[in-house]
């Protein structure tokens, strides 16, 4: 799909202008500008209104130093960011990564991305990220504890729980959550639901561990029937052993698929007798290991470790049987290349648990091999839904149990799938929910900026 619209176009190049260094961020409003058109062209007022303008432009942006003491008594320094990008339809909502590659074009590009995420889970919260550059991994309990107190410190100047309530992303786990929770309570001498994520024993909610990977799940449940296919019997390729990964794996197992892969930044694990998940479970979420120690741990004779990609995978043609892919790790991890070994090896679906980790090219592919693509918007909203049930509990200061959330969290995502798929038929393009979901995500955020006048 190629950007035509005049306006647009005129607006995109405004927005490259002023965003020069950040190719994240221009590419996600890239999309989200082309997928756009047919509202566009359909409704002048919001035209008039600024909403497109505006809604590219957060409404605030935090930048703030974030020193620690580590445990050799030398100081260190890393920056903080906290991107409050629209806050027409709830309090900003998103994720904290911490990763050393964050810089502001990465955090821009999730908050930007997380305004029409929220607006399609359907709850109200408005659009936010943040992240410092800090690296968790090798960091001792201690030196992770001081750096989420010093980050909290200058943060809860700019939170709270009917402003912006933060949650987990890359690198941000339990563990970081409580060590931030607690810092905000001890500064501000209240207990309210500012985080979400938060651990059980404080406020956190049933299935939030869960809710994103079983989410993707869900929803990439209802793609497949809609498109006369199941997850039953299928060979499903996953990236990253993190939070997402670990339960979109377990979610894909109960219905039937056998998962073959799971990777970290420094490799990946085949194992052709499907991924043994409480081993992952032992040696990420309890040791902090690498998933090379998968190998020589499992009883499954057949597995293997390679470095690198797993979009590399044995991905030449025939090497192994994919039937869906599930990218849970990071931005971008998909290219063109990697797009079409997915085709190649007889790939028809791909859904986004992590966020934007399909590259433009990696999606032209995907449209051209009828390979049904579940956008991240759309497909890993569940995390952030159950964050919105999580934020309603702290509220009634009550807690529901896991399978009230989880009933939930599966209506919200069958809710979304029907948004996209109805978005993308009234706009002319049936199938391509991508375009669906950036639609549907925009048109309630639009009218609520709107009816609010210029802010
Ligand atoms: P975790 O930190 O729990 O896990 C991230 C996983 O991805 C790890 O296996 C990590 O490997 C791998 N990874 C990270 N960066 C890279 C990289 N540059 N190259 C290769 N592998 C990498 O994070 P989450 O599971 O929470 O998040 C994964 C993705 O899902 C992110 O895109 C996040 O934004 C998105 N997401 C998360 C939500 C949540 O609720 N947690 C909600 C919605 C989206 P290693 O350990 O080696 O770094």
């Amino acid at each position: 799909m190629e950007l035509t619209n005049g306006y647009l176009k005129d607006l995109l190049e405004r927005v490259k202008a002023r965003n020069q260094g950040e190719p994240e961020f221009i590419e996600a409003v890239t999309e989200v500008l082309t997928t756009l058109q047919p509202v566009a062209e359909k409704r002048q007022d919001l035209i008039d209104a600024g909403v497109f303008e505006r809604i590219v432009e957060p409404e605030r942006q935090i930048i703030f130093r974030v020193p620690w003491v580590d445990d050799s008594g030398k100081v260190q320094v890393n920056r903080g960011f906290r991107i409050q990008f629209n806050s027409a339809i709830g309090p900003y909502k998103g994720g904290l990564r911490l990763h050393p590659s964050v810089y502001l074009g990465i955090i821009k590009f999730l908050g930007f991305e997380q305004i029409f995420k929220n607006s399609l889970t359907t709850l109200p919260m408005g659009g936010g990220k943040g992240g410092s550059d800090f690296d968790p991994k090798g960091k001792s309990d201690g030196e992770v504890m001081r750096f989420c107190q010093s980050f909290m410190t200058e943060l809860s100047k700019h939170i709270g729980a009917d402003c912006d309530v933060p949650a987990g992303d890359i690198g941000t786990g339990a563990r970081e959550i409580g060590y931030m929770f607690g810092q905000y309570k001890r500064l501000r001498n209240e207990f309210t639901g500012v985080l979400t994520g938060k651990g059980l024993t404080y406020g956190g909610s049933l299935a939030r561990t869960q809710a994103t990977g079983y989410g993707l799940c869900y929803f990439t449940d209802e793609m497949l029937k809609a498109n006369g296919k199941s997850f039953k019997d299928q060979a499903v390729v996953i990236s990253g052993s993190g939070n997402v990964a670990i339960y979109a794996t377990e979610k894909a197992t109960q219905y039937g698929a056998k998962v073959v892969t799971v990777s970290d930044s420094n490799g990946y694990i085949y194992d052709p007798d499907g991924i043994d998940l409480d081993l992952v479970k032992q040696i990420k979420e309890v040791e902090r290991g690498r998933i090379k120690e998968y190998i020589g741990r499992t009883a499954h004779k057949n597995a293997e470790y390679h470095d690198g990609s797993v979009w590399t995978l044995k991905c030449n043609a025939g090497s192994i049987k994919l039937d869906i892919a599930l990218p849970c790790a990071t931005q971008n991890e998909i290219n063109g290349e990697a797009a079409k070994a997915i085709a190649a090896n007889g790939g028809y679906a791909v859904a986004e648990g992590a966020n934007m980790p399909s590259t433009p090219e990696a999606i032209e592919v995907y449209f051209a091999n009828n390979i049904l693509y579940g956008p991240a918007k759309a497909a890993n909203a569940g995390g952030v839904a159950t964050s919105g049930l999580e934020m309603s509990q702290n509220s009634e200061r009550l807690s529901w149990s896991f399978e009230e959330v989880d009933e939930k969290l599966h209506n919200i995502m069958i809710n979304i799938f029907k948004s996209c798929d109805e978005a993308s038929k009234e706009y002319g393009m049936p199938g391509n929910y991508m375009a669906g979901a950036n639609i549907a995500g925009f048109l309630k955020v639009a009218e609520a900026m709107k009816a609010q006048g210029c802010v």
